[in-house]
């Protein structure tokens, strides 16, 4: 499994420009595109009878104050077309619905999906999250997955469907009389316990159509079930993460923050927002993605997955930026054992890449992007 993710939720891409990442990711022998299709700042995935979707969570109003507005929403075509150009390149499209957390645009949209509606919630227009779960306990929110379900089936063959899962605050579900009553009814213990519960209910409705489920990984392994699959991200978590889930059977994929989240700054002095941790591609190449575990003990981890985060990456030019060449790191590491790894053999081979991604797309990756400082891959150490 070796992995890249892309976030239209947060800047919404084009298609087109959609298939000239997979160009590149095809090249370097990535062999899943995860699709980040829906967050609190936007919801790009068309569902038939839920027309609000695109008339009010795929628009926003600005990004951060700009004052621009932005949207966009692929269409089912497009997306047919965008998986059947990455399957003639050897990729599988993974589509990500991200509950019941991370959902602000979809509260804009139907406010009746959740635990304490308000009619004028907006799709949000900065980063960070927001405190809005669907609630459980509304048949009409059970109704709508299901439309979704159908509709990814429709579309993506692979069957797996990344249902995020993560930063999901409940204290709007503690709060909620519905969800109170649900609790006390199945005596559960706490609002993890509905969470787990909720975790069933969806992957049930997945199995109806073939579908299986995945999760980001939130640090609590009894909240899944044995024989998911649930991707290591946070920040120096990653071993536990692997401890856990091996005991409690499930699929690890590593996406671990501090090697893999490719929108990170790559060299000081590049924007980090005052937040991200600035991962050179050395860092990035040190990644050995069963930290220094034996085979026993992570045969369970089935590869590695590198995030592009967009909520400050606002088209391809940005992305690729970013991504690279850091991604070429992640791909040695989800090709290569440790043994034959080799920081000098990589810079060897990459300062014959450099010409090759430089003129590919016409973009000029040592240009300075807006305040940014030039990246020069020489500095990059
Ligand atoms: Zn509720």
């Amino acid at each position: 499994w070796r992995g890249l993710m892309v976030d239209p939720a947060r800047h919404f891409i084009p298609a087109a420009d959609l298939k000239k990442f997979v160009d590149m990711m095809a090249y370097y022998k990535f062999n899943r595109l995860h699709l980040h299709l829906t967050d609190n700042q936007g919801w790009r995935l068309p569902v038939p009878g839920y027309p609000k979707l695109k008339s009010v969570a795929s628009r926003r109003e600005e990004s951060f104050g700009d004052g621009i507005p932005h949207e966009g929403m692929y269409t089912k075509q497009e997306l047919k077309e965008l998986v059947a150009y990455c399957a003639a390149r050897g990729i599988e499209v993974i589509p990500e619905i991200d509950m019941p957390g991370h959902n602000q645009a979809l509260h804009a949209a139907y406010p009746e999906f959740f635990c304490f509606p308000k009619p004028d919630m907006n799709v949000r227009t900065t980063a960070g999250n927001s405190k809005e779960l669907v609630c459980p306990q509304k048949p009409e929110v059970w109704k709508f997955y299901a439309a979704v379900f159908n509709e990814l089936k429709d579309i993506f063959p692979s069957g797996i469907v990344h249902l995020g899962g993560d930063e999901a605050p409940t204290e709007l579900w503690e709060k909620c009389p519905l969800c109170r009553e649900a609790r006390t009814r199945a005596a559960m213990k706490d609002e993890q316990e509905q969470m787990k519960a909720f975790f069933a209910k969806t992957a049930a409705l997945l199995a109806k159509n073939g579908q299986t489920p995945q999760f980001w990984y939130e640090g609590n392994a009894g909240i899944y079930h044995p024989g998911e699959t649930v991707y290591a991200w946070r920040q120096g978590q990653a071993l536990q993460s692997i401890e856990k889930t091996k005991k409690a059977g499930l699929n690890l994929i590593m996406a671990s923050s501090e090697y893999c989240y490719l929108d990170f700054p790559q060299i000081q002095g590049q924007r980090n927002w005052g937040w991200m941790k600035t991962t050179t591609l050395q860092k990035c190449y040190d990644l050995d993605p069963a930290f220094g575990k034996p085979e026993k003990e992570a045969g369970h981890i089935r590869g590695v997955h590198a995030p592009v985060w967009a909520e400050r990456l606002p088209d391809l030019n940005h992305l690729l930026y970013r991504a690279y060449p850091r991604a070429c790191a992640i791909a040695e590491a989800g090709w290569s054992p440790m043994g034959v790894r080799s920081w000098k053999n990589f810079r060897r081979k990459l300062a014959d890449h450099r010409q090759f991604i430089l003129k590919r797309f016409n973009y000029d990756m040592e240009r300075t992007q807006g305040n940014e400082p030039a990246f020069r891959w020489e500095n990059n150490k």
